[in-house]
This record gives structure tokens, sequence and C-alpha cells, in this order.
């Protein structure tokens, strides 16, 4: 079996009472994620999220905590590909959402409250639920 690995960042920023996190739009399987993308040889994780934020969430952000990693099978001609995605809880620093990349075709900044229904997959909810009990 194939693996793969990758780092991303959830990304929050306090505005009055309210707590936004920065969720994007992938431009091939439209689902609703988290900027994140694969660890580079030789790269950090932390060098990978922060990078990735900024390319497909246009934002630059610093890095507050690593969160457990998660991890999911998928399909990519015939081959079952086993990744492991580790996110890291990460407090937007400046840059518009606007300036995202080709590879999210959307980026917003939604209210901490609607994320959980709004993101695709059930191993984001998961990562994202931990994040949660940090922010409160
Ligand atoms: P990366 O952003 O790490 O460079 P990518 O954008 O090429 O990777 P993925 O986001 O891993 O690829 O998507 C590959 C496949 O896995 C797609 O079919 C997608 O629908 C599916 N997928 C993405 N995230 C998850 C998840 N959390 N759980 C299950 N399947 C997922």
């Amino acid at each position: 079996m194939k693996f793969e690995e990758s780092a991303g960042g959830i990304v929050y920023k306090k505005e009055n009472s309210k707590t936004l996190i920065l969720i994007t739009q992938h431009s091939a399987h439209h689902g609703w994620v988290f900027p994140k993308g694969l660890i580079d040889k030789g790269e950090d994780k932390e060098t990978t999220a922060v990078r990735e934020v900024k390319e497909e969430g246009g934002v630059e952000a610093k890095i507050i905590k690593e969160l457990p990693a998660v991890e999911y099978f998928y399909k990519f001609e015939e081959q079952t590909i086993k990744k492991k995605v580790t996110y890291l809880l990460m407090e937007y620093t400046s840059g518009n959402i606007a300036d995202h990349d080709w590879e999210m075709e959307d980026a917003q900044w939604l209210e901490i409250d609607k994320v959980e229904e709004k993101l695709s997959y059930k191993t984001d909810k998961q990562v994202f639920q931990k994040a949660q009990e940090l922010l409160k």
C-alpha cells in the first residue's frame, strides 16, 4: 500500500466576541476542508502547515499547538493510499483569504459554531472538536 503524509492548519481569528475559523473548498473534490498539503522531502510539518495555509488559504498564521493526527484511505488509479494528516492549531496574523491559490475554489471565515456541519469529512470533524476544546 502507498502511504502519504500531509500537514495543515486549523486557523482561527478572534473578532470582537466571535471566533472565526478558516475553511476552504477543494477545487477537485469540492469538499470543505482545512488547508493542508504533502510534507515535502526534508520539510517538517510545521513548515508545511505554514506554507499550505499561505498557499491554499491566502493568509499568514502562527502555530499554537499540534493536534492529534488523523488517518484515512482513498483510491487513486486502482491503488489504495493510506494518508496521515497532522493539523496544527494556528492563529491568524495577516493576509487576505481572497489570495488563496487555485487548489481551493473558495475560502471563508466561518463562525466556530458553524464549522463542524460544514466540514465534508468525519476525520476533519473529529480533529476540529479537539481544536474547539482548546479554543474554549
Ligand atoms: P494534499 O492536500 O494532502 O496535497 P490532495 O488534495 O491531493 O492532498 P486529498 O485531499 O487527500 O488530496 O484528497 C484525496 C482523496 O481523498 C479525495 O478523493 C478526497 O475526496 C478524499 N479525502 C480528502 N480528505 C479526506 C478525509 N478527511 N477523509 C476521507 N477522505 C478524504
